[in-house]
C-alpha cells in the first residue's frame, strides 16, 4: 500500500468524521424519540451514504481493487480539497452542535424537541447536508477515482433529493407555523449572499 499525501489528508478528514459523529451519536441515545419517521427507505438513504463516505474511499485507497477506475488530476485539487474538507468537518461539527438534543442519524422528533433557529441554521435549514455536500466535493478532489471520489456525491445528492422533503414534511406537520416562518425566513441549503431575512413572528 502506497499511501499518496491526498489520501492520506483524506483519510484523517475521514476519521474526524467519524469521531464527531460517534460523539453525538453516543449522547443522543439518553433522549427518547416521541415521532420516528426512520423508515427502511431512509435508514437505506443513511446506509448508502456510509458507503459513500467510508467504505468506498477505503476500498479504492487501502485495496487495488478500483485501480481501474483511477483518474489524473492536477496538484491544485489537493490544495482546493484539503481546505475544503476542514471547512465541511467545521460545519459538520457545528450543525451536530447547534442542533444538540435535536439531532438523529435518521429522521425523528424528541419528546423534548425544540425548533433550532440560531447558529449555522440562522440562515440554512441544511447546514449538516452542506457540509455533506462539502465533504463529497472534497473527496473527490482527494481521491482521483470515478468509484472511491464520487461515491458519497451521488449518495449524498440521492439522501437530499429523498429526504429533504419528508423532514421538511415531517418539520411543518410537528412545529406548524413556526417551521412555516422559519422556512420563510432561510434558504435550504446555501446562505443567501445578500444577508438573510429577518424571522418573522408566525403568532
Ligand atoms: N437537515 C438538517 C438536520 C439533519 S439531522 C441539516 O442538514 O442540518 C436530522 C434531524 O434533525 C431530523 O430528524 C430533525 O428532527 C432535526 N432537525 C432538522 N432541522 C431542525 C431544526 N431547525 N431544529 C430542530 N431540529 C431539526
Amino acid at each position: 500500500m502506497n499511501l499518496q499525501n491526498s489520501h492520506l489528508i483524506f483519510l484523517t478528514g475521514m476519521t474526524i468524521y467519524i469521531v464527531i459523529r460517534a460523539i453525538f451519536q453516543i449522547r443522543g441515545m439518553a433522549h427518547k424519540k416521541a415521532v420516528n419517521k426512520a423508515t427502511i427507505g431512509d435508514m437505506t438513504l443513511v446506509i448508502l451514504v456510509a458507503l459513500g463516505q467510508i467504505v468506498f474511499p477505503l476500498l479504492a485507497v487501502i485495496t487495488p481493487w478500483f485501480k481501474f477506475a483511477d483518474y489524473a488530476l492536477p496538484p491544485a485539487a489537493l490544495w482546493v480539497g484539503a481546505p475544503l474538507m476542514f471547512f465541511s468537518l467545521w460545519l459538520f461539527w457545528r450543525s451536530h452542535a447547534d442542533l444538540g438534543n435535536a439531532w438523529s442519524v435518521t429522521l425523528k422528533i424528541g419528546e423534548q424537541h425544540k425548533l433550532v433557529t440560531q447558529g449555522v441554521y440562522r440562515s440554512v435549514r441544511h447546514p449538516m447536508y452542506l457540509s455533506f455536500f462539502l465533504f463529497a466535493v472534497s473527496q473527490i478532489l482527494l481521491i482521483h477515482n470515478w468509484l472511491g471520489g464520487w461515491a458519497a456525491f451521488a449518495a449524498v445528492l440521492l439522501l437530499y433529493v429523498i429526504r429533504r422533503p419528508n423532514e421538511e414534511r415531517m418539520m411543518i406537520e410537528h412545529f406548524g407555523a413556526e417551521y412555516q416562518a422559519y422556512m420563510n425566513s432561510t434558504s435550504g441549503l446555501m446562505p443567501r449572499l445578500l444577508g438573510s431575512k429577518k424571522l418573522t413572528d408566525p403568532s
